[in-house]
């Protein structure tokens, strides 16, 4: 595989130019390093049977390579196929004068390419811990480690961050200077944020467990 970094620039495919609403893609790899990392669920397309099929799950990610996975049994997750990825975070509703100018502000990255089945186990493993850690910062390192039983009956796809596509979309509605505005009706942006909870302990736990640091740390913070 090779190791040299991508450029800082995304490159432009027939896959990943986009056509509508050109002016909110964003050719700038950094746009796309942070819309990964500020998430950890995206949307997985595949053919499958010659029908297509977006399966929600969760990421992990090198400087190079997406890693998603799941069980053996998935046809999601059949590996050395075509696939498209996306990971979308919503940042609030467009609400404007006319309903045709309604819209959504968005950060959103579509990944395109030939998933691979990692098989050396090695490999496997990082992958998993990159998985992991994605999520869960610290939990790698906590949890017990799939031991050889679970890694069998794990499969782990890598995809190439290579050929990817960037949009965003921020600000106030677009028909604040045109007749519409003229109606007095109100307009703007609903914000939207997500914020992580107080930890809910297992009920099956003994009352006197700790909720680990890293764990604890993360209530009231903003996540994407
Ligand atoms: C939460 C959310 C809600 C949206 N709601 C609507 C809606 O209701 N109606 C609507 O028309 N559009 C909506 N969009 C924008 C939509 O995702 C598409 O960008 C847009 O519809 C253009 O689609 P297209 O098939 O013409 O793409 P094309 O421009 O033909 O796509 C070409 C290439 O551009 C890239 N691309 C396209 N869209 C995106 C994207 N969002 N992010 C990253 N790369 C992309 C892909 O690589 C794709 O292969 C929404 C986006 C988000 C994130």
């Amino acid at each position: 595989m090779p190791s040299e970094a991508f450029s800082a620039r995304l490159p432009e495919t027939d896959r990943t130019r986009h056509r509508r609403l050109r002016e909110q893609g964003s050719l700038e790899r950094a746009d796309l390093d942070a819309i990964l990392d500020a998430g950890f669920v995206c949307h997985l397309g595949v053919v499958v049977e010659g029908r297509p099929l977006v399966v929600p799950t969760v990421y992990g990610r090198d400087e190079r390579q997406l890693y998603v996975h799941g069980s053996v049994a998935s046809r999601s997750l059949a590996g050395d196929l075509p696939v498209c990825v996306t990971v979308t975070h919503i940042d609030g509703l467009v609400l404007a004068r006319s309903v045709f100018e309604h819209g959504v502000n968005y950060r959103s990255a579509v990944i395109h390419g030939d998933a691979r089945k990692v098989t050396d186990p090695e490999e496997k493993l990082e992958g998993l811990r990159r998985l992991t850690e994605h999520a869960t910062p610290g939990q790698w390192s906590y949890a017990r480690r799939p031991n050889r039983k679970e890694l069998a009956a794990t499969t782990l796809l890598a995809l190439s961050l290579e050929e990817a596509s960037v949009k965003i979309r921020t600000g106030a509605p677009d028909d604040g200077d045109g007749p519409d505005a003229e109606l007095g009706l109100w307009a703007g942006v609903l914000p939207l944020t997500s914020v992580w909870g107080e930890p809910v302990a297992d009920p099956a736990l003994p009352s006197d467990t700790a909720v680990p640091g890293h764990i604890a740390r993360r209530a009231g913070t903003r996540h994407g």
